[in-house]
């Protein structure tokens, strides 16, 4: 029998748990997002980041600057939302248009507003282990997702295809610190089936629609599908999901699995940062 790893379902119990500790909050978390041009894919992120938020009862603003805003003009915006103290949370929605350094722009946001955990501080705290402002929301939404299934990490050979640091770098990381023994592979990586077949865990996070097939899986290992691809047919994985559904043990969906969790961090890492400058202005 195969478990669906219901991301939507987990996801929706989180959001309910933060829209019941927001009501008992006088003053509400802010969350800024800054959306730099009209991707279509980007706008459909941001506008349902957005919702979520006023759902759970946040405020929130989005920021729409021009495609061919100046780097140095986007970096003024961040810095007038690090000075603003009724911001909690800012979120530069990324891909960036190519005449913008995304490095300068990620790494201007203060740390203790820095809601995906891309700052060089907030990274590098994560690394060493030490407790981050925030942790990147999907990878985060990852291991939450796998310890809601009671799935155990320690000693599980675990691969993750993709090093971005948006996804690969830091969930190898996350997974590392909860004692599984971690490969990472990418797209220089000789013979990839050959690591894959020997996964318990198999973490895709390319890009590539239906990449991953049953020949690269092995029988009743955990598969999570971390790629949003846009084909003709709609929206779909890297993993070929009903190819390889039989022979997994759990597996997540697209959509409904990794997508909604990375929103529910987006909102819970919003909710921790307005809670971590309360206390900071207390003491
Ligand atoms: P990137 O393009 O930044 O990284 C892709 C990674 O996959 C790279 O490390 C690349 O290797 C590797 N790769 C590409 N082709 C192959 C191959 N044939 N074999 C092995 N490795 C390969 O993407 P992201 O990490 O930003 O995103 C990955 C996917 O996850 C995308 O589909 C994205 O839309 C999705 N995503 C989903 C989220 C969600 O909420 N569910 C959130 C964020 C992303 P190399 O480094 O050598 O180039």
């Amino acid at each position: 029998m195969t478990t669906i790893l219901n991301g939507k379902l987990y996801a929706d119990i989180i959001i309910e748990q933060l829209k019941t500790k927001v009501e008992k909050e006088q003053k509400k978390p802010k969350l800024a997002v800054i959306l730099v041009g009209n991707n279509p894919a980007s706008e459909i992120y941001v506008r349902n980041k957005q919702k979520k938020a006023q759902y759970i009862g946040f405020e929130s603003v989005v920021i729409t600057l021009e495609n061919n805003i100046s780097e140095e003009n986007l970096l003024e915006q961040i810095y007038i939302l690090n000075e603003d103290t009724n911001i909690n949370a800012i979120l530069v929605q990324l891909p960036l248009p190519q005449h913008i350094q995304t490095k300068k722009i990620t790494e201007a946001i203060d740390p203790i507003k820095d809601v995906d955990g891309f700052t060089s501080y907030n990274f590098g705290r994560l690394i060493l282990g030490y407790k981050p402002y925030s942790i990147p929301c999907t990878p985060k939404g990852i291991i939450k997702l796998l310890k809601y299934y009671n799935i155990d990490m320690a000693g599980k050979n675990t691969v993750v295809i993709g090093r971005s640091n948006i996804v690969g770098k830091p969930v190898s990381i996350l997974l590392e610190q909860e004692n599984a023994t971690v490969t990472v592979a990418h797209s220089h990586t000789n013979n990839l089936k050959d690591l894959t077949l020997h996964a318990d865990i198999l973490i895709s996070a390319i890009g590539k629609a239906k990449f991953i097939t049953s020949e690269f899986i092995k029988n009743n290992s955990v598969i999570i599908d971390v790629g949003i691809n846009r084909t003709e047919n709609g929206l779909c994985g890297d993993v070929d999901y009903e190819n390889v559904y039989k022979k997994a043990a759990f597996i997540t969906p697209v959509p409904g699995g990794i997508g909604p969790m990375t929103i529910a961090m987006l909102m819970e890492n919003t909710f921790e940062l307005f809670k971590l400058q309360q206390n900071y202005l207390v003491l």
